[in-house]
């Protein structure tokens, strides 16, 4: 791979390779999608948001021993990161139903889960990400045993960091998604090293404002709510703004 040579362009995000074969530029695009990419548009400003919302909330999680893909913020849209093996599965982690839980339920949003929900998902656009268990994982060897119980284990260790820090912004993390993999060598392998990749930001996780419960997240765009820029800078006021102290 040349250095700037785009290698994956995805829904919101495009991936560059660097002089190192180990580190790739994550660049956020404004290109919103959601049910599977049936509905598509544009949400002015939200890569600049979501890569400094991202860039911030990994900084927090390695601070609190979480290893992530996260190198350093390079500019308004990108981010240096390593370079990784993405693990075919998507992680989601609920503490309020809403969405996905909500619809397979038959069950209405707004209710506090406790303990929290685990979720795999096998991720795959054509079959709109389905919900797994760890058999379907094994048994089609997309990670072993050992890896899931890490990766299950870093994502609740995420979700208590995550859940406090939007907590002293005075906002619930209702629920959000996660995406591990395999960090690769100078020598274009997989490692055994499993970090946190992806992003983290308000196209991946619902956050509802304390009391009022007004979305902050992508549902703005999903459920045609209007306000959506407004909400994603909103979230990015509150990310990098001085925490208050958390009302409960
Ligand atoms: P749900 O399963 O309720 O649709 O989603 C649960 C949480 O994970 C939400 O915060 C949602 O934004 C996030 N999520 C789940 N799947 C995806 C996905 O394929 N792409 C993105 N961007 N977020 C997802």
């Amino acid at each position: 791979m040349q250095p700037g040579e785009k290698f994956y362009e995805g829904k919101a995000k495009i991936l560059y390779a660097t002089e190192d074969p180990t580190l790739v530029i994550q660049y956020f695009k404004d290109d919103a999608t959601a049910f599977n990419a049936q509905k598509r548009g544009t949400i002015i400003d939200k890569g600049i948001c979501n890569n400094r919302i991202s860039s911030a909330l990994f900084a927090y999680l390695e601070g609190r021993g979480v290893r992530t893909h996260f190198v350093r913020q390079l500019d308004e849209r990108s981010m240096l990161v390593k370079r990784l093996t993405i693990v075919p599965l998507e992680v989601t982690i609920r503490n309020i139903t809403a969405g996905g839980m909500a619809k397979l339920l038959g069950i209405e949003e707004g209710i506090a889960l406790k303990p929290p929900v685990f979720e795999w998902h096998y991720k795959s656009d054509a079959l709109g990400d389905p919900l797994i268990n760890d058999d379907h994982i094994l048994a089609m060897g997309w990670a072993s045993a050992e890896e899931l119980a890490h990766i299950r284990a870093e994502s609740f260790k995420i979700n208590e960091a995550l859940k406090a820090f939007f907590n002293e912004r005075q906002l619930d993390l209702v629920d959000f998604k996660l995406e591990f993999g395999r960090v690769v060598t100078a020598s274009g392998k997989p490692s055994a090293q499993i970090v946190l990749g992806d992003e983290i930001s308000p196209d991946t996780m619902r956050l509802w404002e304390h009391g009022t419960r007004r979305k902050l997240d992508k549902d703005r765009f999903r459920r045609d709510l209007g306000s959506v820029e407004e909400a994603y800078q909103e979230v990015l006021r509150r990310v990098l703004g001085q925490p208050l102290p958390a009302p409960r």
